[in-house]
Protein backbone atom coordinates (compact mmCIF):
# COMPACT_ATOMS: atom_id res chain seq x y z
CA UNK A 1 0.00 0.00 0.00
CA UNK A 2 1.34 3.46 -0.70
CA UNK A 3 2.21 5.90 1.67
CA UNK A 4 3.69 9.23 2.03
CA UNK A 5 7.61 8.74 3.13
CA UNK A 6 9.29 12.57 3.09
CA UNK A 7 9.63 14.65 6.05
CA UNK A 8 6.25 14.26 7.76
CA UNK A 9 7.22 17.82 9.30
CA UNK A 10 6.64 19.21 5.71
CA UNK A 11 2.76 18.26 6.20
CA UNK A 12 2.20 20.19 9.55
CA UNK A 13 3.89 23.01 7.81
CA UNK A 14 1.38 22.69 4.45
CA UNK A 15 -1.45 23.36 6.83
CA UNK A 16 0.48 25.17 9.22
CA UNK A 17 -0.86 23.39 12.04
CA UNK A 18 0.57 20.89 14.59
CA UNK A 19 -0.59 17.45 13.61
CA UNK A 20 1.88 16.18 16.18
CA UNK A 21 2.92 13.49 13.56
CA UNK A 22 6.15 12.98 15.75
CA UNK A 23 4.87 12.32 19.09
CA UNK A 24 6.86 13.74 21.94
CA UNK A 25 9.09 15.71 20.04
CA UNK A 26 6.12 17.76 18.95
CA UNK A 27 6.02 19.40 22.35
CA UNK A 28 9.59 20.55 21.88
CA UNK A 29 10.54 23.93 20.80
CA UNK A 30 12.38 21.83 17.76
CA UNK A 31 9.13 21.84 16.50
CA UNK A 32 9.14 24.05 13.00
CA UNK A 33 5.23 24.94 13.38
CA UNK A 34 6.08 25.93 17.23
CA UNK A 35 8.60 28.45 15.53
CA UNK A 36 7.08 29.51 12.63
CA UNK A 37 3.90 30.60 14.30
CA UNK A 38 5.51 32.68 16.61
CA UNK A 39 7.47 34.36 13.79
CA UNK A 40 4.42 34.68 11.96
CA UNK A 41 2.07 35.24 14.75
CA UNK A 42 -0.13 32.58 13.49
CA UNK A 43 -1.38 34.54 10.39
CA UNK A 44 -3.08 33.16 7.75
CA UNK A 45 -4.23 33.88 3.95
CA UNK A 46 -7.29 34.39 3.41
CA UNK A 47 -8.43 31.50 1.81
CA UNK A 48 -11.63 30.80 -0.02
CA UNK A 49 -14.62 28.27 1.29
CA UNK A 50 -13.12 25.15 -0.86
CA UNK A 51 -10.05 26.30 0.04
CA UNK A 52 -11.00 25.97 3.66
CA UNK A 53 -12.89 22.38 3.16
CA UNK A 54 -9.40 21.17 1.05
CA UNK A 55 -7.72 22.49 3.72
CA UNK A 56 -9.62 20.11 6.88
CA UNK A 57 -9.70 17.46 4.38
CA UNK A 58 -6.01 17.62 4.00
CA UNK A 59 -5.21 17.98 7.55
CA UNK A 60 -7.13 14.77 8.25
CA UNK A 61 -5.59 12.83 6.09
CA UNK A 62 -2.30 13.79 7.03
CA UNK A 63 -3.25 13.12 10.95
CA UNK A 64 -3.73 9.53 9.38
CA UNK A 65 -0.99 8.97 7.23
CA UNK A 66 -3.13 8.00 4.63
CA UNK A 67 -3.12 8.50 0.39
CA UNK A 68 -6.09 10.00 -0.83
CA UNK A 69 -7.78 7.03 -2.27
CA UNK A 70 -7.44 5.63 1.31
CA UNK A 71 -9.06 8.89 2.77
CA UNK A 72 -11.36 8.48 0.38
CA UNK A 73 -12.57 4.80 0.76
CA UNK A 74 -12.62 5.54 4.59
CA UNK A 75 -15.59 8.62 3.63
CA UNK A 76 -17.26 6.61 1.05
CA UNK A 77 -17.87 4.14 3.80
CA UNK A 78 -18.70 6.34 6.68
CA UNK A 79 -21.22 7.84 4.35
CA UNK A 80 -22.78 4.31 3.71
CA UNK A 81 -23.57 4.28 7.15
CA UNK A 82 -26.26 5.43 9.14
CA UNK A 83 -26.21 8.80 10.81
CA UNK A 84 -24.25 12.20 10.54
CA UNK A 85 -20.99 11.04 8.23
CA UNK A 86 -18.66 13.33 9.49
CA UNK A 87 -19.32 11.99 13.11
CA UNK A 88 -18.93 8.26 11.38
CA UNK A 89 -16.06 9.44 9.61
CA UNK A 90 -14.03 10.02 12.59
CA UNK A 91 -15.05 7.03 14.63
CA UNK A 92 -14.07 4.83 11.93
CA UNK A 93 -10.27 6.59 11.18
CA UNK A 94 -10.11 6.35 14.94
CA UNK A 95 -10.93 2.75 15.08
CA UNK A 96 -7.93 1.97 12.80
CA UNK A 97 -5.25 -0.42 14.42
CA UNK A 98 -2.52 1.93 14.07
CA UNK A 99 -4.74 4.40 16.23
CA UNK A 100 -5.55 1.91 18.55
CA UNK A 101 -2.05 0.93 19.05
CA UNK A 102 -0.97 4.89 19.09
CA UNK A 103 -3.64 5.81 22.00
CA UNK A 104 -3.09 2.91 24.08
CA UNK A 105 0.19 4.52 24.41
CA UNK A 106 2.24 1.82 22.60
CA UNK A 107 3.89 3.79 20.37
CA UNK A 108 4.92 7.82 20.32
CA UNK A 109 3.45 8.61 17.21
CA UNK A 110 0.77 6.80 14.46
CA UNK A 111 3.77 6.29 11.93
CA UNK A 112 5.52 4.17 14.78
CA UNK A 113 2.20 2.41 15.83
CA UNK A 114 1.95 1.10 12.13
CA UNK A 115 5.73 -0.31 11.83
CA UNK A 116 4.56 -2.41 15.29
CA UNK A 117 1.63 -3.22 13.58
CA UNK A 118 3.48 -4.29 10.16
CA UNK A 119 6.25 -6.19 12.15
CA UNK A 120 3.84 -8.22 13.75
CA UNK A 121 3.88 -7.40 17.54
CA UNK A 122 0.01 -7.73 18.34
CA UNK A 123 -2.93 -10.34 18.39
CA UNK A 124 -6.49 -9.37 18.23
CA UNK A 125 -8.44 -12.09 19.64
CA UNK A 126 -5.32 -14.56 19.61
CA UNK A 127 -5.74 -13.75 15.68
CA UNK A 128 -2.19 -12.30 13.84
CA UNK A 129 -3.21 -8.60 13.44
CA UNK A 130 -0.28 -7.08 11.00
CA UNK A 131 -2.83 -4.54 8.95
CA UNK A 132 -2.56 -1.14 10.32
CA UNK A 133 -5.72 -0.49 8.46
CA UNK A 134 -7.86 -3.38 10.26
CA UNK A 135 -10.73 -1.92 12.07
CA UNK A 136 -11.17 -2.84 15.94
CA UNK A 137 -14.52 -3.82 17.02
CA UNK A 138 -16.46 -4.21 20.33
CA UNK A 139 -14.79 -6.90 22.71
CA UNK A 140 -12.08 -7.44 21.12
CA UNK A 141 -8.82 -7.95 22.97
CA UNK A 142 -4.90 -6.70 21.64
CA UNK A 143 -2.09 -8.43 23.34
CA UNK A 144 1.59 -8.06 22.56
CA UNK A 145 2.90 -11.64 20.96
CA UNK A 146 4.88 -13.65 23.14
CA UNK A 147 7.83 -13.19 21.77
CA UNK A 148 7.10 -9.09 21.50
CA UNK A 149 7.22 -9.24 25.35
CA UNK A 150 10.78 -10.09 25.61
CA UNK A 151 12.41 -7.38 23.33
CA UNK A 152 13.69 -3.78 24.82
CA UNK A 153 11.14 -1.88 23.76
CA UNK A 154 7.87 -3.68 25.40
CA UNK A 155 10.15 -3.21 28.57
CA UNK A 156 10.40 0.45 27.62
CA UNK A 157 6.64 0.57 27.26
CA UNK A 158 6.13 -1.38 30.17
CA UNK A 159 7.85 1.50 32.15
CA UNK A 160 6.37 4.46 30.31
CA UNK A 161 2.60 3.03 30.59
CA UNK A 162 1.85 4.16 34.03
CA UNK A 163 2.30 8.16 33.11
CA UNK A 164 0.06 8.09 30.16
CA UNK A 165 -4.30 8.41 29.97
CA UNK A 166 -6.06 5.82 27.84
CA UNK A 167 -9.54 6.92 25.99
CA UNK A 168 -12.65 5.81 27.75
CA UNK A 169 -13.89 3.34 24.85
CA UNK A 170 -10.61 1.49 25.81
CA UNK A 171 -9.21 -0.67 28.77
CA UNK A 172 -5.70 -1.61 29.59
CA UNK A 173 -4.18 -3.81 31.83
CA UNK A 174 -1.01 -1.90 32.73
CA UNK A 175 1.47 -4.66 34.03
CA UNK A 176 0.00 -7.14 30.87
CA UNK A 177 -0.23 -4.36 28.77
CA UNK A 178 -3.29 -5.74 27.30
CA UNK A 179 -5.94 -4.37 26.43
CA UNK A 180 -9.98 -4.45 25.06
CA UNK A 181 -12.15 -1.96 23.15
CA UNK A 182 -15.06 -1.84 25.35
CA UNK A 183 -17.01 0.24 23.02
CA UNK A 184 -16.68 2.17 19.80
CA UNK A 185 -16.12 5.75 20.99
CA UNK A 186 -18.28 8.99 20.08
CA UNK A 187 -16.97 11.25 17.58
CA UNK A 188 -15.63 13.52 20.57
CA UNK A 189 -13.62 11.13 22.02
CA UNK A 190 -11.64 10.38 19.19
CA UNK A 191 -9.20 13.57 19.46
CA UNK A 192 -9.97 13.95 15.44
CA UNK A 193 -8.05 17.44 15.18
CA UNK A 194 -9.95 18.33 11.65
CA UNK A 195 -14.20 19.77 10.30
CA UNK A 196 -15.54 16.63 9.27
CA UNK A 197 -18.34 19.17 8.58
CA UNK A 198 -16.06 20.53 6.22
CA UNK A 199 -14.49 17.38 4.67
CA UNK A 200 -18.31 16.26 3.90
CA UNK A 201 -18.67 19.61 1.84
CA UNK A 202 -15.39 18.79 0.35
CA UNK A 203 -16.95 15.22 -1.24
CA UNK A 204 -20.09 16.99 -1.55
CA UNK A 205 -19.65 18.57 -4.53
FE1 LIG B 1 4.33 18.58 13.10
FE2 LIG B 1 5.39 17.35 15.17
FE3 LIG B 1 6.96 18.10 13.13
FE4 LIG B 1 5.88 19.92 14.82
S1 LIG B 1 7.40 18.34 15.31
S2 LIG B 1 5.96 20.06 12.59
S3 LIG B 1 3.85 19.00 15.24
S4 LIG B 1 5.31 16.57 13.10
Amino acid sequence: MARYTASVCKLCRRVNEKLMLKGSRCLTPKCAVGRRKKVMGGRRRRVSDRGLQLFEKQKARYTYGLMERQFHQFFVRAEKQTGITGDNLKVLLARRLDNVIQSLGFADSRAQARQLVLHGHFRINGHKADIASMLVKEGDTIRWTESSTKNKYYKEVLEGIQAKSVPTWLTLNRETLEAQVISFPIANETGALFDAKAVVEYYSR
